[in-house]
């Protein structure tokens, strides 16, 4: 068997055409468009590169961008009372702090100050807390675009065993509550878990958010389960590439579904970040009404 390709830049292309006509009918609607305001401190060069990503990607959906670069010694008042301002704004309707933030700064403390109806990124402890009560909020991106891509594959998931492995903040335990939102029987493993392959192979769907090249092998796999390979990891070369958790190749000969790396989940991220947004700023122009 060969595993149908899970296509993340055409699922990613459809969300972004989709909030494009939205924003497009919100900023009729309301004579302003929706605001995101990114932070960077420092300059790391990687930071900078997924900033300007998400910027651009907002300018081509017609969402208004705020771009802040702070330098790297700026000190945490500063960053607090620009967070403040920013929660204050009526143009901003979401706002996110990239991370890591540099050493002399809490990324935790930064994260929380902002306000949790345009916490984009859904990483403060209120936007978390929604989430685990099952109540409304703006949830994590990546773990968002992972259902999309779910669901684009069609896979069952009421009642159906999920296997997640990681459980960061960031991905792993916000993907594991969405899942038990939709009615999954639910694992998470991480670096503890005794005989990770075992429990892998008990999986009908089977994501994997390590950061360790091809951790999951083939014969992890239960014939016919959807893998998410969540992963990024660069590989020096030559050539340099970028390859996911999974054995791809060998997986793809198990699996029912899959996703690439590059091409899975990473396009969703950006284009969840740009539904969130547009999410914040209805849910900001129903409280101003
Ligand atoms: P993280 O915070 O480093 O968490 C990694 C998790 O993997 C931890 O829970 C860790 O367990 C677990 N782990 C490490 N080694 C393991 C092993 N040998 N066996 C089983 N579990 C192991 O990473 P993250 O932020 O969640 O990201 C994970 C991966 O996803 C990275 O490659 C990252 O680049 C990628 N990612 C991609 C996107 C995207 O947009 N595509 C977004 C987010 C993350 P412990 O908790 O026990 O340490």
């Amino acid at each position: 068997m060969s595993a149908r390709i899970i296509d993340g830049k055409a699922v990613a292309a459809k969300v972004r055409a989709r909030v494009a006509t939205e924003v497009a009918a919100f900023t009729e609607q309301h004579g302003t468009p929706p605001g995101l305001a990114t932070i960077l401190i420092g300059d790391d060069p990687a930071s900078a590169v997924y900033v300007g990503g998400k910027q651009k990607a907002c300018a081509e959906v017609g969402i208004k961008g705020f771009d802040h670069r702070l330098d790297a010694d700026a000190p945490r008042a500063d960053v607090l009372a620009l967070i403040d301002e920013l929660n204050a704004d009526p143009a901003v309707s979401g706002i996110l702090c990239q991370l890591p933030v540099p050493g002399h700064l809490d990324g935790v403390e930064v994260t929380n100050r902002i306000d949790a109806g345009k916490d984009v990124d859904g990483l403060t402890i209120a936007s978390a807390g929604r989430l685990a009560l099952g109540m409304p909020g703006l949830r994590p991106c990546t773990p968002t675009g992972t259902m999309l891509l779910l669901e684009e594959a069609q896979a069952s998931l009421s009642g159906a065993e999920c296997v997640v492995i990681g459980r960061s903040n960031l991905f792993g335990k916000p993907m594991a509550q969405l899942l038990l939102q939709a009615n999954a029987t639910v694992t998470t493993c991480h670096s503890r878990t005794r005989d990770l392959g075992e429990v892998c192979r008990r999986a009908d769907v089977l994501i994997a958010a390590v950061g360790v090249a091809h951790l999951v092998k083939g014969d992890w796999i239960k014939p016919g389960a959807v893998v998410i390979d969540v992963g990024m990891n660069r590989l020096t070369g030559p050539p340099p590439t970028l390859t996911g958790d999974v054995d791809f190749d060998a997986a793809v000969e198990v699996a029912s579904a899959i996703t690439p790396v590059p091409g899975g989940v990473g396009p969703m991220t950006i284009a969840c970040l740009l539904e969130n947004t547009l999410i914040a700023a209805r849910a900001a122009a129903a409280v101003a009404a």
